[in-house]
């Protein structure tokens, strides 16, 4: 055992894909909404990104954890059922991808409630597991979610292993991530959402999160990557994500796990 791992895994992987849709671009300013070119490429993920990922996972036998916004899965009713019955977790990711951070008590319950609702009725199983929207969360998020039964959250940068926290005398895992292994700050390019970086090169984004997961697997932590199907599912880069999970999966007691899975593997220990 290394780490918090049983048996002979040294290292798990968390891969999880935010199925943003156009969601997080109508968040920005809803006016956004009315950008034909802009909206296309926010529902590239869900009309092509998500099903090439999909593949990609099957091909691998990996299940992962897909964070939904409420709209964006009333939108795609079937894709995000076959998403759950190709074995995939669908978490709860807000409505339009709301920032908790900017909300009142009040509106977070709200969207907390009716998001939950919605992936209920679409998958028949009510979500367990959260990420806020941009990695926003509030003050009183995670006291939130332990009240209503959530077994984890992924929202916070804290750690790079998995740990449970007490918020309202309530158990609740947390499985940190972090922005730089988040596909997001290294290819998003949007001119008319003012998001001008340049998008940087896949030998080097291969690298940043190669090396994050090796430095992960010495360190018997968990690497959290967090990716988007209308960035990652395009056609160059999912070649790239495919050359790392073989890369991870060469190294021994390698575990890729659903992010359900390491919530319940945490709270199962005292
Ligand atoms: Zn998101």
């Amino acid at each position: 055992m290394a780490g918090i791992w049983p048996g002979d895994i040294r290292c798990v992987v968390a891969l999880s894909i935010d199925l943003d849709g156009r969601a997080s671009w109508v968040q920005r300013d809803p006016q956004f909404a009315q950008l034909p070119g802009l909206m296309s490429m926010g529902d590239y993920g869900p009309r092509v990104g998500a099903r090439r990922l999909l593949n990609l996972l099957d091909e691998h036998g990996i299940r992962c954890t897909f964070f939904v916004p409420g709209s964006i899965a009333e939108a795609n009713g079937e894709l995000v059922k076959e998403i759950y019955a190709r074995g995939h977790e669908i978490g709860n990711h807000g409505y339009v991808h709301e920032h908790p951070a900017t909300l009142t008590a009040a509106q977070e319950i709200d969207i907390l409630e009716r998001s939950r609702a919605i992936v209920h009725r679409i998958t028949g199983e009510a979500p367990v597991g959260y990420r806020a929207p941009g990695l926003n969360p509030s003050e009183r998020t995670l006291r939130l979610l332990a009240e209503r039964g959530y077994l984890y959250d992924s929202s916070l940068m804290d750690a790079d292993t998995p740990y449970v926290r007490e918020e309202g005398g309530h158990r609740i895992v947390e499985i940190p991530t972090h922005w730089e292994w988040d596909d997001f700050p290294f290819f998003a390019f949007a001119p008319a959402a003012n998001i001008r970086a340049p998008i940087q090169g896949l030998e080097a984004v291969y690298h940043t999160w190669a090396s994050g997961f090796e430095g992960t697997y010495r360190y018997g932590g968990c690497f959290a990557l967090l990716i988007h199907p209308q960035i990652m599912g395009r056609p160059g880069r999912i070649l790239m994500l495919e050359r790392l999970l073989r890369h991870m999966r060469s190294f021994p007691g390698v575990a890729f796990m659903r992010g359900v899975d390491i919530a319940k593997l945490l709270l199962e220990q005292k």
